[in-house]
């Protein structure tokens, strides 16, 4: 089964995500996740990725797609993903599409986590407290916002 997770930063995705990767065994992929083990690894990839990352803003589509095409072709997926933070544009929705057909695979659920800006503004002061990263500093984090509701939410 093929999962989709979506919903503004700070909304819960990654925790519940993990929840029910644990509970039914579908493999969970965060293409965050992926990015900030690449930036500590200090590959190619991470480089080129701290950038826009750094400053709440999206990793261009090719770099991106190609992270997930990657994933999707291994044999750990083979029993699905559930995806967290992918698709985060209308170009990125439109290529899961596409890598899963070629496999003969779809989309089989979208849940989608609502939460109030203010209340996601709450939580993130809470995690950068814990994990410290740069993107949940409050410029950041408000410009990720914006970015979601222009580039995300169509
Ligand atoms: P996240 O942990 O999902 O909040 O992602 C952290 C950051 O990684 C985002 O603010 C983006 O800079 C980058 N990123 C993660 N997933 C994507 C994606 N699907 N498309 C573009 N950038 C992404």
């Amino acid at each position: 089964m093929n999962i989709i997770l979506l919903g503004p930063p700070g909304c819960g995705k990654g925790t519940q995500g993990e929840l029910l990767a644990q509970r039914t065994g579908i493999l969970r992929v965060s293409t965050g996740d992926l990015l900030r083990q690449a930036v500590a690894g200090g590959t190619d990839l991470g480089k080129r990725a701290k950038v826009f990352m750094d400053q709440g803003l999206l990793v261009p589509d090719d770099v991106i797609i190609g992270l997930l095409g990657e994933v999707l072709a291994s044999p750990r997926a083979a029993g699905g993903v559930i995806m967290d933070g992918f698709p985060r544009t209308v170009a990125q929705a439109e290529a899961v599409d596409r890598l899963l057909a070629a496999r003969g695979r779809q989309v089989d659920r979208v849940l989608f986590f609502a939460v109030a800006d203010e209340e996601l503004l709450r939580r993130i002061e809470g995690r950068a407290a814990v994990e410290g990263r740069a993107d949940d500093h409050p410029d950041a984090f408000r410009q990720r916002l914006v970015v979601y509701r222009k580039q995300t939410q169509p």
